[in-house]
């Protein structure tokens, strides 16, 4: 079914356009940390409720903002094979559907043109980190107001985290779709009192799915 020409369905970008692997990696071998044990320790973290940088607490390490150049020089940016194979072609189909589609996400700066760079095209794109707002501040989902000029009811936030995209979206007023995959998106659990407009398990689903954020009912 075509849709409306004024909605919107605005991408998270880790665990939902991007598989984030190789920069968790990149993180365990520049702390000299097995890869294996330090992914453990990051679920771990999430299952208790805790923020991810509490993984590097673990390990005795305070300082992990002084590495971070170092993990980005290694990781080299995102690359093609840091996409989710069903990324581009959900995002094709969503456009095909009528709808228009944003990427608006907690990354660095340079992660929007890498994305572009990639193959990765939307009407509008735009990191935390040349926005100046993160997730899960309301000022965010103020400012995916602003770039996208849509009523809140007419934007679908998809991401795989309940608290830093499916609860802040919803209490913005727009649709929120929980996108279960990545650590999050398999340990956290949707609390009773939220209800997200569709839950899915990938963005190829998502695509075939879409009419339902809007549904009836
Ligand atoms: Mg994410």
């Amino acid at each position: 079914m075509q849709q409306p020409a004024d909605r919107w369905v605005v991408l998270d970008v880790g665990e939902v356009i991007v598989d984030e692997t190789r920069v968790w990696a990149t993180w365990a071998d520049v702390l000299r940390v097995p890869r294996l044990t330090f992914m453990a320790l990051l679920g771990a973290a999430i299952a208790r409720g805790l923020q991810h940088n509490e993984v590097f607490t673990e390990f005795g390490i305070d300082d992990w903002r002084n590495w971070a150049a170092s993990v980005e020089s290694t990781f080299g940016g995102f690359q093609a094979q840091d996409l989710y194979p069903d990324a581009i072609p959900a995002m094709t189909s969503l456009r095909q559907a009528g709808l228009r589609i944003g990427g608006v996400a907690n990354q660095p700066a340079q992660r929007t043109h890498e994305l572009q760079a990639l193959g990765v095209t939307a009407d509008v794109m735009a990191m935390s980190g040349e926005l100046g707002v993160s997730k899960p501040s309301p000022a965010f989902f103020d400012r995916v107001l602003e770039l996208t000029g849509a009523d809140p009811d007419d934007v679908a936030y998809v991401g795989d985290r309940i608290d830093n995209d499916v609860a802040p979206s919803l209490a913005a007023g727009m649709r929120a779709v929980w996108l279960r995959r990545g650590p999050w998106g398999r340990i956290q659990q949707l609390p009773a009192d939220l209800r997200p407009s569709l839950v899915v398990q990938s963005l190829a689903e998502l695509a075939g799915r879409v009419d339902e954020i809007w549904g009836e009912g």
